[in-house]
């Protein structure tokens, strides 16, 4: 572990109003910034700091953590300032519940605006030191999680350190601690070990207190080293094994047990793959996390998943419900059983999220779990917690709250869809309504714009010419092994050739009409439709055309080819009913926002007409004009639960058509 400390960084942060803070903040970054000292929301830091009050009345306040900050994003308005002689009362009383505890820090802080502070503020304050630095360092944690672990930290730190027992983080640790040292001298001391839990450093400047922390871990690293218990690099040679339908029904099988879709990622890195291949992931991979508060991300365990997957995650859930009321004390509420992530032994690992950045943060916590097993089987075998010290956990409300406040999910919430024609038009605009709505999806182009349009980790896009089938195929397989499944299509891309009538029809117009308009979306379809059956509430939309109740001279090949399409989805309906996908059909009209509608072949056309270009985009029923957006609107809503019994339909967004209606 390497400081990251630099001088002129520092000094550039404390040229800012209040120094103490302001060095506070760099140094909480640069913890934050290394994901094996602390991941996603994980540790926290604090400064005591004297401040003059409305009265100019001088106050001792700890600035600490704010809950929901990140340390490496970490601002000063992420430190909770709370008096400081409040939280050190409260660590002398005998009992305090979580509740009054949050309530009676909250009432000591200076600024009401401000976050809640750490579940560690009490902690925080009674450690006699300007600066106190926490985080859940893999290689301590993991030493602390073997046999013998509590022997083996004393043999690397000897008297720099307390060590303190596992005891559930917040007051009841506060008040250990408290305990433990009340006849200690804290000068010698440059940290705490926390078995199970992680790390404390602490010092009067904020070079000292970080430096500490980054000495105190890389001591663990060392030991680690010094006992062979490092991993080799895994053999490159292995390739993960690919079975896209078997992933695609694991998602679908955890996202009915969790009651809602959610995306898969499937990691097949020779680090996750050699873990998942073990003869004995069974035994190491099951008996609980690296560090308690992981617990909240991922569950205790991971679900083992062979020949039957569907078999071995009902048979999780079985053992999670158990788990649940072999440890509740009967007034607690039972989270939803599904497993968080998968192991997938030949496959890979798998880790499941009700969106994007879930399934990531659960992908990162098991990066690190998965190593910190592996060395701690080297150094004489992988011990978690017991069982009730992780459900405390898990089921403890403060920690249960920093998952915040869950509003109503979006509409589209953790499905999975493939957009083709995606780079303009109706097709970017369906990218934009379906993410809009929380969906995840793969954006297919064959523009090269496509490639940098969106920028999102929800938006794959990928350089397509669909009217090559292997391309259409390579473009799925790509889709569900990104994100585990597909729920939803957007039939899009399309031409719209140049105007000839039957008499003169060239025959290359007709063949590369019928190619884009009609058999790609029947390529798409074919290449789809195993997946779509494995989706959750799966639908398909085909972007057709109001040309197909209603055709114009000229448009033949066009026409043609949009009722063959039509006519596609209405047998797709039939076929894919009976897979509970549904199938349905949208007949846009003049939708002027598109690529080929410049203003100038909108000026031509309106004066062909004897119209203005406000009138001719208007020239409907309604009298309105119909955007890519409207469409793209209509399309999500098709897909979405207000069409869940509707297949088989055709409806127009077109402000109305005389011919039609
Ligand atoms: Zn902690």
């Amino acid at each position: 572990m390497k400081s990251l400390w630099n001088n002129d960084e520092a000094a550039k942060f404390a040229l800012s109003n209040n120094d103490l803070l302001a060095l506070r903040v760099y140094t909480s970054r640069l913890l934050g910034q290394e994901p094996a000292l602390v991941l996603h929301g994980g540790g926290n830091t604090s400064v005591k700091a004297s401040a003059t009050n409305l009265f100019g009345e001088s106050e001792e306040l700890l600035y600490v953590k704010g809950s929901g900050w990140d340390l490496v994003t970490i601002e000063a308005a992420g430190f909770a300032p709370v008096k400081l002689d409040v939280l050190k009362k409260m660590a002398q009383l005998e009992q305090l519940s979580d509740s009054e505890m949050v309530r009676v820090q909250r009432a000591a802080m200076t600024n009401p605006n401000a976050p809640n502070p750490s579940v560690e503020a009490i902690l925080h304050a009674i450690i006699p030191f300007r600066y106190v630095d926490h985080t859940h360092a893999d290689a301590v944690v993991t030493i602390t999680n073997t046999e013998n672990g509590e022997e083996r930290i004393r043999q690397i730190y000897g008297n720099r350190v307390l060590i303190v027992p596992y005891v559930m983080p917040g007051f009841i640790l506060a008040k250990k601690i408290y305990a433990l040292t009340q006849d200690i001298d804290w000068a010698p001391l440059e940290g705490m070990i926390l078995l199970n839990h992680g790390v404390f450093s602490f010092g009067d400047d904020a070079k000292t207190s970080y430096e500490r922390m980054i000495e105190l871990v890389t001591a663990a690293e060392n030991y680690l080293e010094a006992k062979n218990a490092v991993l080799a690099p895994p053999p490159a040679t292995a390739a993960a094994k690919e079975n896209l339908l078997t992933l695609a029904r694991i998602r679908k099988s955890v996202s009915a047990l969790k009651g809602a879709a959610v995306i898969a990622q499937l990691n097949t890195t020779p680090e996750s793959l050699s873990f998942a291949s073990r003869a004995d992931v069974v035994g190491i991979g099951t008996r609980g996390p690296l560090t308690p508060d992981h617990v909240i991300r991922t569950k205790p365990t991971p679900v083992i998943v062979g020949d039957k997957p569907e078999e071995d995650i009902v048979r999780y859930v079985e053992a999670y419900c158990e788990y649940f009321e072999r440890n509740t004390d009967g007034q607690l509420t039972r989270l939803n059983p599904a497993p968080c992530w998968a192991v997938w032994p030949g496959f890979g690992v798998i880790s499941f999220g009700r969106s994007v950045k879930e399934a990531q943060i659960v992908s990162d916590i098991k990066d690190h779990t998965i190593e910190a097993i592996q060395m701690a089987e080297l150094l004489g075998g992988w011990k978690a917690l017991p069982e009730k010290d992780i459900f405390d956990m898990e089921y403890w409300e403060l920690e249960q709250a920093k998952l915040g406040k869950k509003g109503n999910p979006l509409t589209l919430q953790g499905k999975v869809a493939l957009v083709t024609g995606a780079a303009s038009g109706i097709g970017h605009a369906c990218v934009e309504a379906l993410y809009a709505q929380g969906a995840a999806m793969m954006a297919l182009d064959f523009s090269p714009t496509i490639s940098t349009l969106f920028g999102k980790k929800e938006i794959r896009s990928m350089l397509c010419d669909i009217t090559f089938e292997e391309n259409v195929q390579r473009a799925v397989e790509s889709t569900i092994r990104h994100f585990g499944g597909l729920d939803i299509l957007i039939s899009n891309a399309g031409t719209f050739p140049l105007s000839e009538r039957i008499a003169e029809m060239n025959p290359d117009t007709w063949d590369y009409s019928l190619a884009i308009n009609l058999t790609s979306h029947q390529q798409l379809l074919k290449a789809c439709a195993p997946y779509l059956a494995l989706g959750v509430d799966a639908a398909v939309v085909m972007i057709a055309s109001k040309n197909v109740p209603a055709p114009g001279p000229g448009v033949s090949a066009y026409s043609v080819a949009k009722a063959g399409q039509t006519q596609l989805a209405r047998v797709a309906a039939l076929e894919l009913g009976e897979l509970g996908v549904r199938v349905n059909v949208i007949h846009p009209n003049a939708v002027f926002d598109t690529g080929i509608w410049t203003e100038d072949v909108l000026e031509k056309r309106a004066k062909h007409y004897g119209m203005t270009v406000e009138e001719y985009k208007t020239n409907n029923v309604l009298k309105t004009e119909v955007t890519s957006k409207d469409v793209a609107a209509l399309a999500c809503a098709l897909v979405g639960p207000l069409f869940a019994k509707t297949t088989g339909a055709q409806v127009p967004v077109d402000g109305g058509n005389e011919r039609v209606i």
